[in-house]
């Protein structure tokens, strides 16, 4: 299909910037100042792409993709300004929210380089949709019981998806994270979303942690023995107020000869405010045990810099929320990199989670983040397609001529 792009600006400078930019890119172009010759044009011509001024003197750009989401619009959009990039951001969030797919905002002026890259994420950053979690159908909140729970831990229905974890700096495969995956007989995939806060609720979750441990230490034990390749492991609230949980913990390790430092166990934040003190005797006896600790989704929730002050961790990581969008948006960039900033003066490994494109990796790279994790390095796979990816990864990077050994491949090559 032939990709157009419309753009409603006031400002015939910068319309005719934007056409020549986007013609270079093989676009074909139609510019208006005028909202309601806008809307004519969007009906008539059904372009791929928009081009939307947000302050112009006679014209309300937030109207216009407010009237923009009534329709129902799925073309790609970039907004451009002059106003601040704060102001930017909030109207890109807003537009999202609505349901538009914002690809992300220009700020005046910019170069070809700025716009090209935008044109190019194709959607994905700020998309209105996020990309599907753990990659299988999900079903609505609610369709499972507690029972079906009770008896999908007894028949052990639970399996264990690996993403991996890079190292941003050489782009080598650092480990893997371990997320749990419930397949129902008849009602199909149940997103960890539903069943996790199930299990917490239902005094479940004990049992639910101690099958997702045996597991991925079985899959790491017996895929990847002699290896320095780390292992991440989501330990839930409840499970941490199980003070003999480190020593189940240690006890598992020590029966498959792994060595506790190359596992991480992942507090969200919400776990780590439960019972202050029994996690705070509980993460110490696991630091002192050899064990990793990582604070989960950081930077969403209200006291991640007190557990942080107050827990002995090992990693920060950084919440999806602020990486996935940051190769669109300035605000989120600049998070980041305070966040990895506050990780590295506290000695702490960062891990930024949620790339889904190659510039976000690229930046992170450029700000020092230590580990990258996302859908653009790899999804959440089978122990097995794991495997498949290792040896996939091994073989391009030893025709590139930059292979390690075969567990310390080089993944993604951009
Ligand atoms: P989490 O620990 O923050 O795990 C990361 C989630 O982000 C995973 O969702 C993963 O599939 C998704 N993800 C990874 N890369 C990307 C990306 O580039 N873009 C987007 N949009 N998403 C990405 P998943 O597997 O659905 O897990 C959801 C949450 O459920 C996890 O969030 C974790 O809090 C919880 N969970 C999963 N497995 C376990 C478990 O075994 N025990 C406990 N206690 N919680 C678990
Ligand atoms: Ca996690
Ligand atoms: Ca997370």
């Amino acid at each position: 299909m032939e990709q157009s792009l419309l753009i409603l600006d006031d400002d015939a400078a910068v319309a005719s910037t934007i056409r020549i930019m986007a013609e270079r890119m093989a676009l074909s172009v139609e510019a208006t100042d005028s909202a309601w010759a806008f809307f004519e044009a969007l009906e008539l011509r059904k372009p791929t792409h928009i081009a939307l001024d947000l302050v112009m003197p006679r014209v309300d750009g937030v109207e216009v993709l407010l009237e923009l989401a009534r329709r129902g619009c799925k073309a790609p959009i970039i907004i451009t300004s002059g106003a601040g990039s704060r102001v930017l951001d909030a109207a890109r969030r807003a537009s999202t929210e609505n349901g538009l797919n914002v690809l992300g905002t220009l700020a005046k002026p910019f170069t070809f380089a700025k716009f090209k890259a935008l044109m190019e994420l194709d959607g994905r950053a700020g998309a209105a949709e996020p990309a599907p979690r753990g990659g299988g159908p999900s079903i609505a909140e609610g369709a499972v019981s507690t029972h079906d729970l009770e008896q999908a831990i007894a028949e052990r229905q639970f399996s264990l998806a690996y993403q991996p974890k890079i190292r941003c700096a050489d782009r080598k495969v650092f480990g893997f994270e371990a997320l749990a995956r419930w397949e129902h007989p008849t009602k199909g995939a149940i997103p960890p979303a539903t069943f996790i806060p199930l299990a917490e609720a239902n005094n479940l979750i004990g049992d639910l942690t101690d099958h997702v441990l045996d597991q991925a230490l079985d899959w790491l034990a017996s895929s990847f023995a002699a290896s320095p390749l780390h292992l991440a492991i989501n330990l839930s609230a409840r499970s941490l107020d199980d003070i003999r949980l480190a020593d189940r913990l240690a006890a598992a390790v020590d029966a498959r000869g792994i060595d506790p430092g190359r596992i991480i166990l992942e507090l969200t934040e919400t776990s780590a405010m439960v019972d202050p003190l029994t996690t705070l005797n509980l993460a110490t006896r696991l630091r002192l045990k050899g064990f990793q600790l990582s604070i989960d989704d950081f930077g969403i929730g209200y006291s991640s810099l007190a557990q942080l002050a107050r827990l002995p961790f090992s990693e920060l990581k950084i919440d999806t929320s602020f990486v996935r969008p940051m190769a669109a948006s300035e605000e989120c960039r600049k998070i980041v990199r305070a966040m990895i900033g506050l990780g590295h003066s506290l000695g702490l490994r960062v891990t930024a989670e949620g790339v889904e494109d190659a510039p976000s990796l690229a930046l992170l790279q450029d700000m020092n983040c230590d580990l990258a994790q996302g859908y653009h390095i790899g999804r959440p796979m089978t122990g097995l397609a794991v495997m498949a990816w290792m040896a996939g990864a091994f073989r391009d990077a030893a025709a590139q001529g930059t292979a390690g050994t075969f567990d310390e491949t080089v993944s993604v090559a951009s």
